[in-house]
């Protein structure tokens, strides 16, 4: 694809000050490109963040192919990085691939991400716990009421500066409520892709454990709805008998890029890790789990303080953040803000030119 091409703004928006949440606020620019079947990508453009116009007859609207992805821009001193962004864009071609979307071209989109973080470098919030999160994502927009897989699609990139997912108490342990009637995904279906629909699908259930208090829900397969698969936009960690144990992938688990970091990070740090299956029975009755937390971009490492399962609820390590969690959150972030040295070369510096 040619280069791409960039319509400027005149009048620049105010950048915030104060807190800023989490997904609220969307930067001066956006990143497009175009779909066509017989002409693959193109139409590669940086523009005012701005409303799109699709069809009311767009595909995505109807049948729900949308997928998704969440990474961040960090400072680290003078410097900016982006963190594994190319695992990003790789999990978006597997999400594409279940979908039937077509694939993108991840070093062409490695480019482009730097070009606009770039032009909108100004906008990562220096703060600790702050990022600019980044959203690629892929809508289907052929106009057409048919049942097909669309011959035209749109790829876009907004940027939104955030704070800490939970506001201020960085490391808020959370309450999580065990669902047992419904399930997020099953094997076979597209609960391993990071598709929009998985979220609508688990939003009844989010909005429940809500009303009874809870933060977050935990699902289980979608089989048995015995085994833990994962938190609502978060993978999961137990700490057991001082090991560090998480869900193994089977198909129906998204893999996170920060669980997979988590399982490297902490057996570089000396832990032992283990990837598993586990019962819901084990964590419920175990003395041995001394530790909970979830993992994901948004949310990065999140303390869980309390899981309620059924009619029973368990406390764990007395509803604060646990030594291990909190090591673990202390040094993955010392990494992604540049405090500490990247041993495993997961930051990819951004010439600022
Ligand atoms: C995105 C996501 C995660 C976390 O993945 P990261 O790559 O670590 O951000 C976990 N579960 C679900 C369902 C997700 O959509």
């Amino acid at each position: 694809m040619s280069a791409i091409k960039v319509i400027e703004r005149e009048v620049l928006k105010e950048k915030p000050q104060g807190p800023m949440g989490f997904g609220q606020l969307f930067t001066d620019y956006m990143f497009t490109m175009d779909y066509k079947e017989g002409k693959g990508w193109h139409h590669a453009l940086i523009k005012p963040y701005q409303n799109i116009e699709i069809s009311p007859a767009a595909q995505v609207l109807h049948y729900g192919q949308a997928v998704f992805e969440g990474m961040k821009a960090y400072r680290q001193g003078d410097d900016i990085i982006l963190f594994r962004p190319e695992e990003n864009f790789k999990r978006m071609n597997l999400s594409n691939a279940r979908l039937n979307i077509p694939e993108v071209d991840v070093a062409f989109l490695l480019d482009a991400l730097q070009q606009l973080v770039r032009l909108e470098q100004d906008w990562i919030p220096a703060g600790q716990g702050e990022s600019l999160y980044i959203r690629p994502f892929v809508i289907a927009t052929e106009p057409y009421l048919g049942v097909h897989a669309a011959t035209e699609y749109q790829f876009m990139i907004i940027l939104s500066p955030v704070g800490a997912y939970y506001g201020d108490d960085q490391l808020m342990a959370t309450r999580i409520y065990v669902e047992d009637e419904y399930v997020r995904a099953v094997r076979g279906g597209v609960g391993f892709a990071k598709v929009a629909g998985n979220y609508a699908a688990s939003l009844a259930a989010q909005t429940r454990a809500s009303e009874l208090g809870y933060h977050q829900v935990l699902w289980l397969d979608g089989v048995e709805q015995r085994y833990i698969e994962e938190v609502g936009s978060m993978n999961i960690f137990f700490v057991m008998d001082g090991k560090v144990v998480t869900p193994e992938l089977n198909g129906s688990i998204l893999p996170g890029i920060t669980r997979k970091s988590i399982l490297q990070l902490a057996a570089y740090l000396g832990y032992e890790v283990e990837e598993r299956r586990i019962a819901i029975e084990e964590v419920m009755n175990a003395e041995s789990v001394s530790e909970i937390f979830g993992t994901g971009t948004a949310a990065v490492i999140s303390p869980v303080g309390s899981i309620r399962y059924q009619d029973r609820e368990v406390v764990i390590n007395n509803g604060a953040t646990g030594p291990v969690t909190q090591h673990l959150y202390d040094e993955y972030t010392a990494i992604q803000e540049g405090r500490k040295a990247d041993p495993f070369n997961w930051c990819l510096k951004i010439n600022k030119r």
